[in-house]
């Protein structure tokens, strides 16, 4: 059976003190009253080896929001998988449509960090989705398509087992518009059927496949209660706790 998570992408938010203060106050609220559903926060890179002992891994699982595609060496600046794993981090956000956007992520450079991820022990969020103007243009299937087949194709299915996919339209990032319920299950369920094609039934059955964009307590539910969706990739809410808990509450 998949897993429904909920899955927080703090972005460039919060100071390290301020990230500690949230993922403790997010730790003691979930402990206080117990998910239905896996938990993770993504957090900056800064903040993981002071976040990952700051809760209970029972409950929440930590995550970072990128990686290098590179092993290690004279890359200054970048962040390797092997030093995101070392942290106790379970998770890494790739190809969200802002490292898409703005720093020129293509599918090769994705494909090189899905490998070193989880070379490293680490479950990607691999996030895909369409601009507005190819919504509007009805090839948001292609779309899809096309970055799924770019970065995880080559995947082997054992591999590919253990992604966890967003679908993520970026039209609805951050804007306050979101999908319906029904435009995201119609979406969702072609991605399953992508999967299916490729790495069989059962793999795709079993695949978490979260939705994001502008994803809050008021819509969560009726989002979440569609067959194909399987929980959520959460920005601006997550760093509330009672946003985010209020999202995690839609699976109770
Ligand atoms: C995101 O960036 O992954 C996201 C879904 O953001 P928001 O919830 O703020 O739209």
């Amino acid at each position: 059976m998949r897993k429904n998570i909920v899955a927080g992408n703090w972005k460039m938010n919060k100071n390290l003190q301020e990230g500690i203060a949230l993922a403790k106050d997010l730790n003691a609220a979930l402990t206080a009253d117990k998910p239905n559903c896996d938990v993770i926060i993504c957090t900056p890179f800064i903040h993981l080896a002071s976040v990952v002992p700051a809760v209970d891994a029972a409950i929440i699982g930590v995550g970072a929001e990128n990686c290098a595609d590179k092993v290690s060496g004279a890359y200054t600046g970048e962040v390797s998988a092997e030093m995101v794993a070392s942290t106790g981090a379970k998770y890494v956000i790739l190809g969200h449509s802002e490292r898409r956007a703005y720093y020129h992520e293509t599918p090769e450079i994705l494909k090189e960090k899905v490998q070193l991820a989880l070379a490293n022990g680490l479950t990607p969020i691999f996030c895909i989705g369409e601009v507005l103007e190819e919504r509007q243009q009805g090839i948001q299937n292609q779309v899809v398509f096309d970055q799924i087949a770019g970065s995880l194709f080559d995947l082997s299915a054992e591999d590919f087992s253990k992604i966890v996919l967003a679908y993520e339209p970026v039209w609805a990032i951050g804007t306050g518009l979101t999908a319906t319920p029904e435009q995201a299950e119609e979406i969702h369920a072609y991605i399953r059927s992508v999967i299916a094609d490729k790495f069989g039934a059962e793999i795709a059955e079993n695949t978490s496949i979260l939705y994001g964009g502008s994803c809050k307590p008021s819509n969560a539910k009726e989002l979440f209660a569609n067959p194909n969706v399987d929980g959520g990739l959460i920005g601006g809410a997550a760093l509330k706790v009672e946003d985010f808990k209020g999202i995690i509450d839609a699976f109770k």
